[in-house]
Formats: structure tokens, sequence, C-alpha cells
């Protein structure tokens, strides 16, 4: 690969970083470069200019992080829950007294707008592991009424050494949803961003390391999905694999995890149903459902992409959605008045732009956006908030994930076809519904496919709240109680205390 001359300080210095930019792998609490000594590029998506050269993990460099976690795997399961608890809850701290750092290495390496950075992106993450952190001696064993005579009781043992692999939405906050809970648990991990967004990730390690986390607890990996991903997944050292990405990506993860029958979790894309009803209060819906689809240039597994409406109020609902689509204030995702940044990446884009052309080839109508903006912008992954009214809910871009600032308008006269077309996909991730009739909120709770349900709301996530899907959208669940479940196998103990047994071979 050719080598890039990328001057680290100056471009830390025009993003207004005050510390340096971490580019190398780290393993067994280490700093270092790849054992091949590739590296690859990652660009910022405002003007396409290349950030850093960031290490290039290949097989080899996941080999030595699954030897280090795994030696660091006794030592760090036998620690005190509570003492595990201490060290994330001290970076938990140190994610807030580094805020404006991490939310402006995000906005560079990703496109998120500061302002989101700022607000969402870190003190979530910040939350996540101070949740976890606190939690760690909080999740406990049972005990089990056996029969007479015994005593059963159940531990809760981490897992082992975790392979986690994320995508580059959201790489600060889907990196702590998966490392808290793991860590928490007493799990050792091999952890790997996406080749286009190593930054922060790399930057947590750092935090990590001053946070007093033993060396070989955390290793980052960043690389190709293809070479690092892959040897994540099939690795005979790891003993469980969560993964955030594509479906197609998750299908793959499932067969290279087969060899040692890994554990598997799974959090993968989505085709939100967002649901207007006639008896909504228009102003929040329409403000809450550009949220759902243009936050992060609805980049968000989770995001409201399917735009339900009731056909009696479908044309004042969309004139004032239009209006407010259309003056979303797109720029360069360092300043702090923009509200919505550039895709992560250029082949996103042209992908993205790539379902403008699919929509107009099945009939669909363009209401606003569906292009790239004009002037400084244009050199940049931007795209404009878009939305097409669809013919048919089994139109493709009905059913298939497009990952950008695209929403797909579709109307309906009855619950009953409301339900229908919610349900009319093969995912199961986010959904959301907009009304002020009781019974009739509790029917589609219950009813939707999906894993999260926001009743005039979208998009609300808490680290002790439960995330993921159904169907083609994975398995498992982030946050929560259910996290540190999905961290942890059960072990039953049983112990005679005082049961006189019949002997079954009587002599
Ligand atoms: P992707 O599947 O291409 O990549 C995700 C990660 O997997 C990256 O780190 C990538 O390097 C790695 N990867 C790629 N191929 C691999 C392989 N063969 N083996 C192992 N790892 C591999 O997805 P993406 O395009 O980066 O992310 C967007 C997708 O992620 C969307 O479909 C979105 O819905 C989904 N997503 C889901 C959630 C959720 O919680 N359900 C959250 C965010 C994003």
């Amino acid at each position: 690969m050719a080598e890039r001359k990328v001057n680290l300080a100056d471009v830390a210095q025009a993003a207004g970083l005050r510390t340096p930019i971490r580019h190398q792998l780290f393993i067994g609490g280490q700093f270092v470069d790849a054992a091949s000594g590739e590296t690859l590029a990652t660009l910022n998506p405002h003007d396409n200019t290349p950030i850093a050269d960031v290490a290039l993990a290949g097989a080899a460099d996941v080999d030595r992080a699954v030897e280090a976690a795994t030696k660091a795997l006794p030592a760090w399961r036998r620690l005190a829950a509570a003492d595990r608890g201490r060290v994330l809850l001290k970076l938990a701290d140190l994610i807030e007294a580094n805020a404006e750092e991490l939310a402006r290495l995000e906005s560079l390496d990703t496109g998120h707008p500061l302002r989101d950075s700022r607000a969402l992106d870190v003190p979530r993450t910040a939350a996540c592991y101070r949740y976890f952190g606190g939690m760690a001696d909080k999740f406990q064993g049972e005990t089990i009424p056996v029969e007479a005579g015994f005593l059963n009781y159940t531990l809760r043992e981490p897992v082992g050494v975790v392979g986690q692999v994320v995508p580059w939405n959201f790489p600060l906050m889907f990196t702590s949803w998966k490392m808290a809970p793991a860590l928490a648990a007493g799990n050792t991990i091999v952890m790997k961003p996406a080749e286009v967004t190593p930054l922060t990730s790399l930057k947590i390690a750092e935090l990590m390391r001053e946070a007093g986390l033993p060396d070989g607890v955390v290793n980052m990996v960043p690389g190709l999905g293809t070479v690092a991903g892959q040897a994540i997944a099939e690795h005979p050292g790891i003993h469980k694999i969560a993964f955030t990405g594509s479906t197609a990506t998750g299908r793959k993860i499932v067969q290279a995890s087969a060899g040692n029958l890994k554990k598997v979790q799974l959090e993968l894309g989505g085709k939100g149903p967002n649901i207007v009803f006639d008896d909504a209060n228009l102003v929040a819906a329409v403000n809450g459902s550009a949220w759902a689809i243009f936050h992060n240039q609805g980049q968000a597994c989770i995001a409201g992409s399917r735009l339900i409406l009731h056909e009696r109020i479908a044309d004042a609902f969309l004139d004032k959605f239009i209006a407010l689509a259309t003056s979303i204030r797109l720029g360069n995702p360092l300043d702090a008045t923009t509200e919505m940044g550039p895709l992560t990446s250029q082949l996103h884009r042209d992908r993205v732009l790539g379902y403008v052309k699919v929509a107009r080839e099945q009939g669909g109508e363009v209401l606003a956006g569906g292009k790239t903006p004009d002037g400084d912008l244009a050199k940049g992954c931007y795209v404009e908030p878009t939305i097409v009214r669809a013919k048919s809910p089994r139109d493709r871009i009905a059913q298939e994930e497009v990952f950008g600032p695209f929403v797909t308008v579709l109307t309906f006269k009855t619950d009953d076809e409301a339900l229908a077309i919610a349900n009319g996909t093969d995912y199961g991730l986010g959904s959301g519904l907009w009304t002020m009739n009781l019974p009739r909120a509790h029917r589609f709770a219950r009813e939707i496919h999906a894993g999260m349900v926001w009743i005039n709301s979208y998009k609300r996530v808490n680290p002790g709240s439960p995330f993921g899907g159904t169907g083609l959208s994975g398995y498992g669940r982030e946050m929560g109680f259910d996290a540190m479940r999905e961290y942890t196998q059960v072990k039953s103990v049983w112990v005679n205390v005082d049961a006189q047994i019949p002997p079954w071979y009587p002599r």
C-alpha cells in the first residue's frame, strides 16, 4: 500500500484537538503497529481529505490480541465485581473530562454534527460505562427452591474472550454498548472498530489505560472486515462474537463462527416503520419523524425510514415535513450550527444516491432532495434530506435498508392496513407511532414486529433499556440486565446439605 504522509499535528490543530490522534493498534496495553506494517487512511467525510494513516490489523494481529486477552482473562474475571465496576466508573469520568476532545474527534471521523456529538454521543457513552460500572456488583445468580436437603444456586460467569465487531455509524457509542457490559461481567475483549471510523475507539483505549484497566483486558484491532473481522469470527480462542452491522455480514459471521460454536449476538439492519395516525399531534409528529430519519444523516439501524401516514392527514403532514426537511442546515460537522453533516464515506453516499434511481425506476415520486447539495459541499459525502413517495409497500425503497437521509412515504386508510404495512418487511428493529388513542397505541405496541416501539416519540435509548431486534434485524439484546445475561453463562451448583438419599444400588 502506498504510504500516505498525513501531518497529524496539522489535522489535529485544524479540528481543534488538544491531544495527539491515536493511529496504532492497541494490544496488551500498548499502542503498536500492525505486524505487516500496513496502514489505511481514514478520511474526513466533509471533504474526503485524509485524517490519519491508521494501522491496519491482519490475522496475525488478531492472534496477538486474542493471546493478550486470554492471558488477561483469569485475573480480570476473578477481580471483585465492584473493582471491575470502579474502572468503568473512572472511565466514565475520564470521558466527561475529555468530552470536547472526543466529540470533535467523532465529528471529524464520522461526519456527525458537533452539536450531536456533544449533546448525544459523548454523554450517552459516558452514561453507558457508568451504568454498567454500577451494575457490575449488582448482577447476581439465584437460589432455586429444589428438593429438600439440597441447596441449588446459580453462578453468572463471564463467557471468556469476547470478539466485538462494530460499524461506522456510531463508533463511540456502539463500542461502549458492547464493551461496558462485557467488562462488567468479567470478560476480556478483542474489539474491531470499522475501518473507516477507528479514531474514537483508539482514544477510548487510551482513556481505559488511564482509568487503570489491566493490560490485555481490551484490545483494539481496527482492520478490514473481510480480514480482521473474519479472523475474529473464525478464531478458536474467542468464545463469543457480538456484532453490529449489516444483515449480509451477520450471515457471514454466523457461518464463520460455527467452527468452535461461538456464542453469537447480532444487531443488524432495520427498516423502521413510523406510523402517523389521523389523531396525532401533527407538530410533534412532524418534528419527531424528521428526527427519526435525519438524525445522523439517517445512518441508524433504528431510523424511522418508512413514514406510514393516515391518508386523511398525509397532505397536511407532508407540507410541514417537507418544509422542515428542506430547512435543515447542512454543513461542516465541526461547525457547531450544523444540523446535518455528510454521510460517512463516498462509497456509502453513492449507495444512497443509487436508491434515488431505484425509486424513480419503480415509479416513486421524489418530494424533496434526492441529490448532493451544490457549491462547497459537493466535494464531501453529502446528500440532501430526501423524501420519496413509494407506489407500493412492496417497492424496493419500502423494503430495503437505505441507511441514509432517505425516507419512504406510504399511506393507509385503516389500522389493520397500517399494521400490515408496518409488519410487511423481514426486519424488526425500531418502530414508532403517533396517536392520542391509548388502546390503539397499546395494541400496536403488542402487534408490531420490532424490538423497540416508541409511542409519540422516536429513537429514545437508555443504558437501562433493552435494545435489539427480531427477524433479519438479529438476535440478542444490548443494554440493561439483558446485556449482562448475554455476556455471562449460567452455572448451576448442587450441594447436598442434609439430604438422606436412598441408595440406588442397595447392597
Ligand atoms: P457492515 O456489515 O459492512 O460492517 C460492519 C462491521 O463488520 C465493520 O466493522 C466491518 O469491517 C465488519 N465486517 C465486514 N465484513 C465482515 C466479515 N466478513 N466478517 C467480520 N466482520 C466483517 O455494515 P456497515 O455498512 O458498516 O454498517 C451499516 C449496517 O449496520 C446497517 O445495515 C445497519 O442497519 C447496521 N446497524 C445495526 C445496528 C443495530 O443495533 N441493529 C446498529 C447500527 C448499524
